[in-house]
């Protein structure tokens, strides 16, 4: 049986990385150790950098939609993705079951 990947979401489109504003930072400021502590302000750090990037729309949509589980994306801790996450998985399932398209349901969206 050959395993088939049905790309319903277009995750990785365009060339945001190369507007990324963290492309010229401390990679180590974008996975802080923990979430307490002095990683709470590593994180705000991060944050903030995020917060002046294009791509922040795309890189939050790539990083919900391929599980990254660690560090900060799109201007999102762990824990703010974990939410994201399990409510546009929610939103994919409840437009599969009506019959709309799938695809077209962005994670970012979800976050406005
Ligand atoms: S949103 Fe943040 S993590 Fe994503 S590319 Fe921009 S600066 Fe990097």
């Amino acid at each position: 049986m050959a395993l088939m990947w049905n790309r319903t979401v277009d995750w990785d489109a365009g060339d945001w990385r190369r507007v990324a504003a963290c492309r010229n930072t401390e990679p180590d400021l974008f996975f802080p150790v923990g979430t307490t502590g002095p990683a709470i302000e590593q994180i705000e750090a991060a944050k903030q950098v995020c917060r002046s990037c294009e791509a922040q729309e795309p890189c939050l949509d790539f990083a919900l939609a391929t599980n990254q589980e660690s560090g900060v994306w799109g201007g999102t801790s762990e824990e703010e993705r974990r939410k994201l996450r399990r409510a546009w998985l929610a939103t994919r399932r409840s437009a599969a079951s009506s019959g709309g398209p799938v695809g077209s349901v962005s994670p970012v969206t979800l976050r406005r």
